[in-house]
Order: structure tokens, then sequence, then C-alpha cells
């Protein structure tokens, strides 16, 4: 922009410009260099943003030059060019222009992570100061009568910005390093500066030309409005989605990949938590540790795919309406199952055991080398009692050990720690009718 302006300049002196046209050109230009600056000193470049956040930037951006160009073509042509004051309104008013420009490019110099970024800001920090102090000399030294050498003033901040892009970056820059706290919050101040700085030109404007003036100052406000709201909206989504997939996470990291019911580590948290609540209420909780019969020989007879199907029918049979929903179905590992009884008893434990092998008994999956011709479970039970605290791997010994008993004694029954049960097991096709016993 700053070099169309200088390259209109140089039209006009060599064509002359009797109309003023080249000389309105000139002014234009001068005054859109506006738009680009203001729009990178006060642009957050977070990656995900709203693109419309960007096209609201670069409308208040647009905005501001419009304004600016208005507000000086009024003041120095027309009625108001004769009064001393509204030269000095003018220069006053591109004084805080460019030196708000120069303060927010160091500002975000100061706050960039990326050392692209950071080198992007160095290099338009150092021109927009140099650009805002040389301009503050020319426009003063312009009210007296610009000398021979003033024209050169002009040139500096551009002959710096070559310099600067041309040179190897200094040492200093890639080594400086900001927090991201700070640099979080130096994006984030960013383009509330842009919409004060257009609120206040807006204001100041007004004075002469009051609707235009207005306008843009209520549409800095509006569009910072928006911006946030498209931001938050954004955010939200964000947050949403992290949810989700923390949720999804959760239930795979805590999910048996084959059978879909809980593995070992949710068992570990869930009979953690089920023994702490029956510590602090005084209450009952029971452990019924679930093992396959024979199935080393059924994957042999059937092969393992038979093995898994098998698997996922009696994951599904002990995790369908047998057990409550407070209840806890767990793959241990292998052919092996832990149900996690909250407040209950040894006895309701025993009940559920056996409902527990009638629902497995009524699959009547085919075992043709097991001793029933179908597939059945054994079970070790094994309860802490509101006198008896134990912790989770104890619970789950005891289980484990009642289970062992129950395997000794011929399979398909079922065992519970400290309990004498004489009932039979459920009546099944031509099985034998065990007992579940004392251990
Ligand atoms: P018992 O009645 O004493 O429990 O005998 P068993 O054959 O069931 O027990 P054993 O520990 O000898 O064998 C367990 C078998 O379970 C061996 C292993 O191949 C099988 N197994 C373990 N995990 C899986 C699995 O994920 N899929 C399949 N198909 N088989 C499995
Ligand atoms: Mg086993
Ligand atoms: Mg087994």
């Amino acid at each position: 922009m700053q070099m169309l302006w200088a390259g209109t300049n140089v039209l006009a002196l060599i064509w002359g410009d009797k109309s003023g046209y080249l000389a309105a050109m000139a002014t234009v230009f001068s005054g859109l260099y506006v738009i680009p600056c203001m729009f990178m000193v006060t642009r957050s470049f977070v990656r995900n943003e709203p693109r419309t956040v960007a096209m609201l930037d670069l409308a208040l951006s647009c905005m501001v030059a419009v304004l600016v160009y208005q507000f000086f073509t009024k003041l120095l042509s027309g009625p108001l060019a004769s009064n001393p004051s509204s030269i000095y309104v003018v220069i006053y008013l591109a004084d805080a222009i460019d030196f708000s420009m120069a303060f927010m490019a160091i500002l975000r110099f100061f706050g960039t992570r990326s050392f692209r970024w950071r080198f992007f800001y160095y290099a338009a920090a150092s021109y927009l100061l140099v650009n805002a102090i040389v301009a503050t000399i020319y426009n003063r030294v312009e009210l007296h009568g610009l000398p021979w050498w003033a024209g050169s003033l002009i040139d500096i901040p551009h002959a710096l910005l070559v310099l600067v892009a041309m040179r190897q970056p200094p040492r200093w820059l890639r080594a400086f390093h900001p927090s991201l706290t700070v640099s979080q919050t130096i994006a984030s101040f960013a383009p509330i500066i842009l919409s004060m700085m257009v609120v206040m030109l807006g204001v100041s404007a007004s004075r002469i030309s009051f609707l235009p003036g207005l306008l843009v100052a209520c549409a800095s406000v509006l569009f910072y409005g928006l911006r946030v709201a498209f931001i938050q909206s954004r955010h939200m989504d964000m947050q949403r989605a992290v949810d989700l997939s923390a949720l999804r996470l959760e239930q795979q990291v805590g999910r048996d990949p084959l059978t879909g019911i809980a593995n070992r580590v949710t068992l570990d948290t869930r009979l953690r938590e089920a023994l702490e609540e029956g510590k602090r209420d005084g209450s009952y909780c029971s452990v019924l540790m679930i093992d396959i019969d024979f199935f080393k020989q059924y994957n042999d007879s059937l092969g393992h795919i038979s093995g898994d199907a098998c698997l996922v029918k009696v994951a599904c049979a002990l995790s369908g309406s047998q057990v409550r929903a407070r209840d806890l179905v767990a793959r241990y590992g292998g052919e092996e199952f832990v149900v996690v009884l909250v407040d209950t008893p040894a006895e309701t434990a025993l009940d559920v055991a056996r409902r527990l092998m009638a629902a497995i008994e009524r699959l009547q999956i085919v075992h043709p080398d097991g001793p029933h011709g179908r597939v059945t479970v054994s079970i070790g039970v094994a309860t802490q009692t509101p006198d008896m605290p134990m912790d989770p791997m104890d619970l789950l010994d005891a289980a484990d050990r009642a289970l062992y008993v129950a395997k000794r004694k011929g399979r398909n029954r079922v065992e519970v720690v400290g309990l004498v049960t004489n009932d039979p097991p459920p009546a099944s096709n031509g099985m034998d009718k065990k007992r579940g016993t004392l251990t």
C-alpha cells in the first residue's frame, strides 16, 4: 500500500496532476495500509478459529480504513479545513493509530511461541514503531513547510523492513520463548484492543461524521460480541467432542474386547469401591468367581473360534437379567468371570450363583468332550461381612479357593466360603445334582 502511495506520488510528479485525481488516489493508498497492519496485529491466529471470526476482523479493519479516510478528508478539505485545530486533530489521530499498531505488534512479538511468527512480529514491530516515530516527526515538520530532506524520512521504515527481512534473524530471537499462559493471554487480548481502538475512533469521528462514526463504533462492539459467541460455541463443540472421546476411551480401557463386559481394570476399581461402601454402611458384599468347566477340551474339540463364541454367550448370560444394575459382571481372564454383588450376604449370593448356573445351562451349549455334553460352570463365593472387612485381593483369593474346592468336588457346582447349604443346584438335562457346600 505504501509503495502504491509512493508510486502514485511519483506518477503525479512525472505526468502532473491538474485534476487532483492522482493525489486523491495517493491519499487512499496511504490510508489503506492500516487494513493489513491492523488485521495482522490484532488477529489471534489460533489454528482452529472459525473463518467467520477472521472475516469479522477483516471487515472491522476495512471499516477503520474507510472511516479514517473519510474523517481525514472531511477535516482537510471543505469548511473544516480552514479551522487550524483540524490539522492537529488529524495529526494526533494518525499518531494514535500508528503507535497503537506498533504497541500491538510489540505485544504480539512477546506473546508468540512459534519462531516463524515471532520473526514476523519482530519485523512488523520494527517497521511499525519506526514508521510511527517517523510519521510523528514528518507531520510536525510538514506544518512549517517541508525541507528537502523530509521526503527521505518516509523511506526509513521501508528500508528498515527490507534490512530486517534480508538479514539472518538475531540469535536471541530464537532463544526467546514465552510461556504458554503469556502467549494465550496476549493472543486472546489482541482482538479486544482492535475493538477498543475502533470504538474510540468511531466516537472521535462521530463529532464530524455522526452516522458513520456511530455505526462503526456500534459495529465494533457487535463484532466483538459475535467473535466471542463464535469462539465460545466452537469451544463448547470441542469440549463435547473431548468429553465423548474421553468417555469412549474410558469404556474401551475398562471393557473386555471379546465379550464387551467389564475387564480387570473396571473390576479392580468397582470391587474396591463396593468393599469401601460395605465397610462404611456396615453391609455385606459378595463376589462370585465363575470358571467354565473343561474349557480346554472344548477348545480342543471345536476350535478356538467356537471357544470365543462360547465365552461371549456365557458373558451375555451372566450379565443378562440375572444381576442388578448396580452389580458388576467382569471377565477376570481366560474362561473365568467375577460377579460383584453389593449389599448381598452369602445366602443371597448363593441364590444368585444358582440362578447364573441355570442361565448358562439354558444356553444348552454343546460340549462334545464334557461329562454332561453341555457347557457348565463352577462357582466359588466369598463375602465381606460387616464384622470382617477384607481387601479386594483377599476376597478374590477366598472366592478362588472356594472355586478350587468346587472343581475338586466334581465341577458344575457352587461352593460358598463359611456357609452350609444343602440345596441342589438347578435341574439340568441329565446333569448331576450337585450341592452347594461349606468350604
Ligand atoms: P477346568 O474345568 O479345571 O477349569 O479346566 P479347563 O480346561 O477349563 O481349564 P484350563 O485352565 O486347563 O484351560 C483353560 C482354557 O481356556 C485354556 C485356554 O486355551 C482357554 N482360553 C483362555 N482364554 C481364552 C480365550 O480368550 N478364547 C478361547 N477360545 N479360549 C481361551
Ligand atoms: Mg480357569
Ligand atoms: Mg475352566
